[in-house]
């Protein structure tokens, strides 16, 4: 029998954070990063204190996302320390590995050194009041997760997938490394991207590209919830591309369903 990790108690490393939600995938692609930038700002436009690690480390987005990716961060005097003080952005406290090391660098680094490089943008910075702590995972399971796992006092975790075979059968071993018997994180629910594509010129239509409400399907197997369904949609991607999420522009149909998973999680 596999020995649990020993999780933080609560309120040890960030007395002054309320929720700390992991955001996970199982595959890569699906869509998590992109989910976690969005919902990020959504819940910041609600008027909550958000802040967003991009511990993607072998793959940091969230530079681009936010677009900040020439923002290197200051070190602030806190008290009698010095402290990494986070890039702000759309409202959103954000820090990532991506402001200190080129890309092709940190794909060369061991686990090791990443995951200490985490803790360090964890504990040495200055995340001060928040209300929502998100964790931008790499995709599937390692040693990363387990090094946060035992780092934080994880509120629960969210896993994204797209509706296809494939991403569900790695999204339900992301799912069991959180309730197994290693680590024992609460999932607060699936949220399923990539859900339907709708064109322009056929607004009643619902083409399921990737199959049809696979998470659903899921999350009522496995009795958690369904946090909520985004489609297809370019706004999306464009958004990611030119660092401008689309969860900011509230008036329109995708921002809205952003705001609305964002609501779905509170
Ligand atoms: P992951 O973090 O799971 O690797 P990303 O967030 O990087 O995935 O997304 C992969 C690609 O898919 C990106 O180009 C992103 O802009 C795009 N994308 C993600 N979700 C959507 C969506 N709902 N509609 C359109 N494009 C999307």
């Amino acid at each position: 029998k596999t020995k649990q990790v020993a999780r933080p108690e609560p309120d040890k490393l960030l007395p002054q954070v309320k929720n700390i939600i992991a955001v996970s995938s199982g595959k890569g692609g699906v869509g998590k990063s992109t989910v976690a930038a969005n919902l990020a700002v959504a819940l910041a436009q609600l008027g909550y204190k958000v802040g967003l690690l991009d511990a993607d480390i072998f793959g940091p987005s969230m530079p681009k996302m936010f677009n900040v990716e020439d923002a290197r961060p200051y070190m602030e005097t806190v008290g009698e320390r010095e402290l990494i003080k986070p890039i702000e952005k759309y409202g959103v406290k954000l820090l990532s590995i991506g402001f200190f090391v080129s890309k092709e660098d940190a794909v060369l680094w061991r686990g090791s050194m990443a995951s200490n490089a985490l803790k360090q943008l964890i504990a040495d910075a200055n995340w001060g009041e928040l209300d929502f702590f998100l964790l931008d995972l790499p995709p599937g399971t390692s040693d990363i997760h387990l090094t946060l796992v035992q780092t934080l006092a994880i509120t629960g975790a969210v896993v994204v997938s797209t509706p296809q075979e494939v991403a569900l059968a790695d999204a339900r071993k992301g799912i069991s490394m959180f309730t197994g018997e290693k680590i024992d994180v609460p999932v607060l629910g699936l949220i399923e991207n990539m859900a339907w594509f709708t064109p322009a010129e056929l607004p009643e239509n619902k083409y399921y590209i990737f199959g049809k409400e696979g998470c659903k399907k899921l999350a009522e197997e496995l009795s958690i919830p369904l946090i909520g369904q985004i489609p297809i949609v370019q706004s999306i991607c464009e958004g990611g591309d030119s660092g401008k999420p689309v969860a900011l522009d509230t008036d329109s149909l995708t921002g809205m369903a952003f705001k609305q998973l964002a609501e779905n999680m509170v």
